[in-house]
């Protein structure tokens, strides 16, 4: 028996567990199923390295050799997980890209709910309010990661973070990062117990980010991309901050500002 033998090995565009594998571009599908689309061995080593095997590993059939690749293949099949070979037609139509990567899992989708969350894990954590671009919330997460942040908090109504677009753009942070989602209100109430400070970010604050004090762990709260951050939230703040802008821009991008205001809330000098 050849080790492509020891696969399923799928063919047609039509087939059931293709459709349900490309329905995972629709939120709807991903909120049923609890599941997410990653393409790319980066990816999935990252899933790996973090302890968390795909439910499905889809190998086009023109994968080249990799340890990282066999390595996955050994942990989905001890993980109880499909394995299965494609065409570089399905890796197409899954992807929705003319070049796709030829290996892609699917995985479980984790969220922690916010009384699991520990402050004190972290000297900085970020909550962003309703936001709406899966290009900024896949950066977020990425740059949470990078700086070394607690976790990512989802207010209210925020786009996917496991959408296609968001997990993306983590470049693989989003098997890394805590993500919690909640509403206003339980968030208003648990930031009550907050040890640090709370650092909200407006356009209309006098106080700049580099004056203002942040007690570590800070809770640095971002905007929406439209509408910034509500009053409510911003009246629930230690101290609400602005980066300043010397230009004509109006306002910094939301990735970007969150990038500035992590990096000033971790820094050690
Ligand atoms: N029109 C919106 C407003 O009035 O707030 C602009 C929102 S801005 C594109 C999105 C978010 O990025 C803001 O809510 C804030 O959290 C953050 N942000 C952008 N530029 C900022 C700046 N210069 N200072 C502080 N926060 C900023």
């Amino acid at each position: 028996m050849s080790a492509r033998d020891e696969y399923r090995v799928i063919t047609s565009l039509t087939n059931d567990t293709i459709k349900s594998v490309r329905a995972l571009h629709m939120r709807k599908e991903r909120d049923l199923t609890s599941a997410f689309l990653a393409e790319g061995l980066k990816f999935i080593g990252e899933a790996l390295d973090l302890g968390r095997a795909p439910r499905m590993l889809l190998v086009g059939e023109e994968a080249r050799p990799h340890p990282l690749l066999d390595r996955a293949k050994a942990e989905t099949r001890k993980a109880g997980g499909d394995i299965i070979i494609v065409t570089h037609a399905i890796l197409e139509k899954i992807s929705r890209r003319d070049n796709p990567q030829t290996v892609l899992g699917v995985f479980d989708q984790a969220y922690a709910p916010l009384d699991s969350l520990d402050p004190a894990s972290a000297p900085c954590w970020v909550a962003l309010e309703q936001v709406r671009d899966p290009g900024n919330l896949g950066t977020i997460i990425r740059t949470a990661d990078a700086a070394g942040c607690g976790g990512v908090i989802l207010i209210g109504d925020c786009v996917d973070p496991y959408s296609v677009e968001a997990v993306r753009a983590t470049m693989g942070s989003v098997f890394a990062v805590s993500i919690t989602r909640t509403d206003p209100e339980a968030f208003l109430a648990w930031r009550k117990t907050w040890p640090g400070s709370v650092v909200g970010t407006r356009l209309d604050a006098t106080v700049s980010h580099r004056s203002a004090v942040m007690r570590q762990p800070s809770l640095i709260l971002m905007g929406n991309e439209q509408a910034g951050l509500t009053d409510n939230l911003a009246a629930a703040c230690d101290v609400n901050v602005k980066i300043p802008m010397r230009g004509r821009a109006d306002s910094l991008n939301l990735a970007i500002a969150t990038g500035i205001m992590v990096y000033a809330a971790t820094d050690e000098t």
